[in-house]
């Protein structure tokens, strides 16, 4: 089928620029089939090796549209312009890579109530070690992803990788989750796609760091739960040591999970963490 595939939606995160600009080389490395088209997402950003300039592109799709007066709501509308012209009016599915500074993983994230999308996570996911779901169907309403250009499509998320690093780790484990993507979907363009239910972490929301009267943070992630994304916490488990030395222990409903657990991108919100529940959806 068509397939798009994206890195650089973020500047900083290098892996996805990386396998864009390799797989533009070497086509021949990828599974056979398929019509592909490679974009790097945020160019300018890619160059100044930054997240964005003006807005999150990665949250520009949504409605109200961002205006295109800044940079990335003209890059929002190009690329739009850019892939609908390129689609002709077929279906086609979209990869958007992605890396976190936090402990993720492979993360197959899925935004959206789609039943090819959900079988080409199921049959990759087998072939992924560490791989996770991580549903956003709820969290993400109203500020859609670039992925949302696409009809089926999912968002990957590699981690721990450091920002503007060309870390090995992070470029092979997208690698992987990329090339089991692909051959799952080459597998699914001749079957009937039957109702499927896939189990994952649901995003509910964020949680913040603690701060002082100044609005400055004042606790750092404690060292019993800083890399422990996935993992559940109860009320009462410490997650911040606070800059008097304390613990400081959460805070909210028993039984969660968090994920992106100290995630760097998220600081500029004042975000420690996102909170998400283990749930079966059904596609
Ligand atoms: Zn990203």
């Amino acid at each position: 089928m068509k397939v798009v595939i994206v890195g650089g939606t973020h500047g900083n995160e290098k892996s996805g620029i990386f396998l864009i600009q390799k797989f533009l080389k070497h086509q021949e490395l990828l599974p056979r089939g398929h019509a592909y088209k490679f974009c790097i997402g945020n160019p300018l950003a890619t160059r100044s090796h930054c997240r964005y300039l003006d807005h999150d592109l990665n949250r520009s799709f949504g409605k109200p549209l961002v205006p295109k007066s800044s940079r990335e709501g003209a890059r929002a509308a190009e690329l739009k312009a850019d892939i609908e012209a390129w689609a002709q009016g077929e279906p086609f599915f979209l990869i958007d890579f992605h890396t976190s500074t936090a402990n993720m993983g492979t993360a197959l994230v899925l935004s959206r109530k789609d039943r090819l999308s959900a079988h080409a996570v199921a049959g990759a996911i087998t072939e992924i070690p560490q791989g996770r779901v991580v549903f956003n169907t709820e969290a993400n309403k109203g500020q859609s992803f670039l992925e949302s250009l696409a009809p089926h499509g999912v968002l990957l998320e590699v981690g721990p990788v450091s920002q503007n690093v060309f870390d090995p780790d992070g470029i092979q484990k997208t690698e992987v989750a990329l090339i089991a993507i692909l051959k799952t979907l080459q597998k699914l363009e001749a079957r009937t796609l039957e109702p499927i239910a896939l189990e994952g972490f649901q995003e509910k929301g964020t949680y913040p760091y603690p701060t002082d009267q100044e609005g400055r943070v004042s606790a750092y992630l404690h060292p019993r739960f800083f890399g422990r994304d996935y993992e559940k916490v109860e009320n009462g488990d410490p997650i911040f040591v606070s800059d008097d030395g304390t613990d400081i222990l959460f805070d909210g409903e028993d039984g969660v999970h968090p994920i992106f657990i100290g995630e760097a991108a998220y600081l500029e919100s004042a975000t420690a963490f996102m909170i998400s529940k283990k749930v079966t959806q059904r596609f």
